[in-house]
């Protein structure tokens, strides 16, 4: 046993081990050899840019030595991992700066977020805003020190007396929640408990970073903890990628949903109805109800029967469905009637189930397509609501299809099809395309699982839509094709769902007689396009900064007249694009006529018409387009066309 020991590790001392590159190519080097090397012995650029490394899947430090063969790597700014170490070692950079500022601070958790990173500080004091300076001027001291980060291992007393003796009680509390093996890293005199791996040392992180908000968060999220500062912030490798990021927070903050939705008076939401509750205001409902005439004929075209229901049902009918087991979380408290319970729904399938199943069907009537715009409740904490993006109550634009096995994979297309036609229209071109796997706490047989799975795949694939897999993140009834668009700005929201359901199909005993007079079991697909209409209704908002494509837009045309002569034939024309179903109206109010220029145009109105008397004579009007500016004079008629041809074409 002892020789053969020996002779492994005398092996191990002496060889060199084989790296296999991205790019298939195998290479040989010595045990011990480094990330940061290797990436120097491809080019100069990559060692410039090497952030971290992916060795056999795991993410590993630049200076971690290397002892096994393997596959590698190396990571950048460019790859989600390496901006996660980035991010995360500029969070240690701001925590000492903080630790220094602020001896008596405690840190409690900082990591890498989508675009940047935090770190929660319990201080006896607010930061604000005046603050960041310094934070970022210390952070830059720090930079110049280019302070080698290293780790260390320890064991679990280790860990614990060592932040004792740091004062740090956010990170003893931490580490009673950590089973995986311990370890800290060091700059200077900073040290804090993480799992790394870090950047090599503080100068590689640079100076283009830059603090942006405070706001309170609780300790592990929990409103009955104690409430900690978290401090925003951001970095990047390079000065102009920090520039167009600030720029599009700068952008982002123009576009807020919450402001346009205040300032065009689209919708609201009261405190005294609730949070997360929306309020649609008539011209937000205008735009709701183009979206929902567009939906409904479409639907139409692509074979779905519409259909409504209840927003309540006996309590009964989710325990069947499992959603009281598996989805508990999201519901609200049952209410009571006549001692009887009743739920009020977190989701529209059970109802389409029994619509399914008020009736007995032959494998004739499949696929059966029945959608609904409808309404469901589901619980979200009062810290995490936003606007129309995070609500309480939402419409969805729901549908659910009935197959046969050997249909399956033919209705994914077309729902793939339909859903970039939907989307398309509305201005989003570009998806990010995700599958999502089984979660563990799910229902359902291994076979059942893996035939789903295997379905939306091959329909992915058959569109040709290029995607990424997210293991564990399907529905506990089946796996999912997740959809997220790209705004203007580049942020990607989450809209569309597709899921593949053995298991209600099963549950419910829906079944259709087949070609041979047997029994057999349906596929259920539930699928929404939109996501939610008041979702969707905030990214439109917000992709369009409240100007929106003329079919959308809830007042079209506005006709200003420039003085009160020109009253009478401003309301004839009304009178007729009205008559045209052109959403129309008339400024007859008393004002100066570059004042009401100016207020049309902050109300985003797509079409300003004016009205003087050299209009009146020659039987037109003096047109301003949203984002054209001044096409002069027009005659009315060609307008109208222009118009209706503008409305029609949904562009
Ligand atoms: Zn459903």
């Amino acid at each position: 046993m002892v020789y053969y020991i020996d002779i492994k590790n005398m092996v191990k001392k002496n060889s060199t081990i084989s790296i296999r590159f991205p790019d298939g190519d195998n290479k040989e080097f010595p045990a011990g050899i480094t990330a940061a090397k290797i990436a120097e012995g491809i080019s100069q650029n990559l060692n410039r840019h090497a952030l971290a490394a992916k060795f056999n899947g795991r993410i590993i430090g630049l200076h971690d030595p290397i002892n096994d063969n393997g596959e590698i790597l190396i990571l950048t700014f460019n790859d989600e991992e390496g901006r996660d170490v980035f991010w995360h070692s500029s969070a240690h950079l701001m925590a000492q700066a903080i630790k220094r500022i602020f001896p008596q601070a405690q840190l409690g958790i900082g990591p890498p977020i989508e675009d940047g990173f935090y770190y929660d500080i319990d201080l006896d004091r607010p930061i604000t805003p005046e603050d960041f300076q310094a934070i970022e001027t210390e952070m830059s001291k720090l930079v110049d020190a280019d302070l080698k980060i290293s780790r260390q291992e320890l064991s679990r007393e280790q860990a614990i007396e060592l932040f004792k003796k740091m004062g740090e009680n956010l990170k003893i509390d931490l580490i009673s929640g950590i089973d995986e093996k311990l370890s800290t890293y060091s700059q200077g005199e900073f040290t804090d408990l993480c799992r790394g791996p870090h950047l090599p040392s503080t100068g590689r992180i640079g100076k283009n970073f830059k603090l942006l908000s405070v706001a309170g968060s609780y300790w592990h999220g929990d409103e009955k903890n104690k409430m900690l500062q978290r401090l925003y912030a951001t970095a990047y490798p390079d000065a102009n990628m920090l520039k167009d990021h600030l720029h599009r927070i700068e952008e982002a903050k123009k576009r807020d949903h919450r402001k346009l939705g205040r300032e065009l008076d689209l919708f609201s939401i009261d405190d005294e109805v609730g949070g997360g509750l929306i309020l649609w205001h008539p011209k937000g409902a205008v735009i709701r109800n183009m979206i929902e005439s567009f939906w409904k004929e479409e639907h139409a075209k692509n074979g779905y029967q519409l259909v409504y229901t209840p927003h309540l049902a006996l309590l009964h009918l989710w325990e069947r469905s499992g959603h009281t087991g598996f989805y508990k979380e999201n519901m609200y408290q049952p209410i009571e009637v006549e001692g009887i319970k009743y739920q009020i729904k977190p989701m529209n399938c059970p109802f389409h189930i029994m619509i399914y199943n008020s009736q007995l069907h032959s494998y004739r009537d499949l696929p059966l397509r029945y959608a609904e715009l409808g309404t469901v409740y589901r619980y979200e904490r009062s810290g995490v609501l936003h606007g129309l993006m995070r609500v309480r109550g939402f419409t969805q634009d729901d549908a659910h299809i009935y197959c046969t096995p050997q249909q399956l994979t033919e209705e994914l297309i077309q729902v793939l099809k339909f859903n970039n036609y939907m989307l398309s229209t509305f201005g989003f071109k570009e998806y990010k395309v995700f599958l999502s796997t089984r979660p563990e706490n799910s229902v359902g047989t291994t076979e059942n699982w893996e035939n789903a799975t295997a379905a939306l795949r091959q329909a992915l694939e058959n569109t040709g839509v290029s995607y990424q897999v997210d293991p564990g993140e399907g529905v506990f009834y089946g796996p999912k094709i997740d959809i997220k668009i790209k705004d203007v700005l580049g942020r990607m929201w989450q809209c569309s769902t597709i899921q593949v359901d053995f298991n209600l199909p099963e549950k419910f005993n829906i079944r259709y007689v087949g070609e041979d007079g047997g029994y057999h079991q349906p596929i259920m697909i539930h699928r929404a396009l939109l996501g939610s209409l008041e979702r969707f209704f905030g990214i439109l908002i917000e992709h369009y900064a409240g100007g929106f494509p003329l079919w959308l837009a809830p007042l079209q045309v506005i006709i200003l007249p420039i003085t009160e002569r020109h009253h009478e034939r401003a309301r004839e024309i009304d009178h007729q694009l009205l008559q045209d179903g052109i959403r129309c109206m008339v400024d007859l109010r008393n004002e100066k006529i570059n004042l009401k220029i100016r207020e049309a145009e902050l109300q985003k109105i797509p079409y300003m018409l004016i009205l003087g008397d050299k209009e009146i004579e020659n039987g037109s009007v003096s047109v301003r387009r949203k984002g054209s500016g001044n096409l002069g004079s027009v005659v009315l008629a060609e307008l109208k066309e222009r118009i209706m041809n503008e409305i029609k074409s949904k562009n």
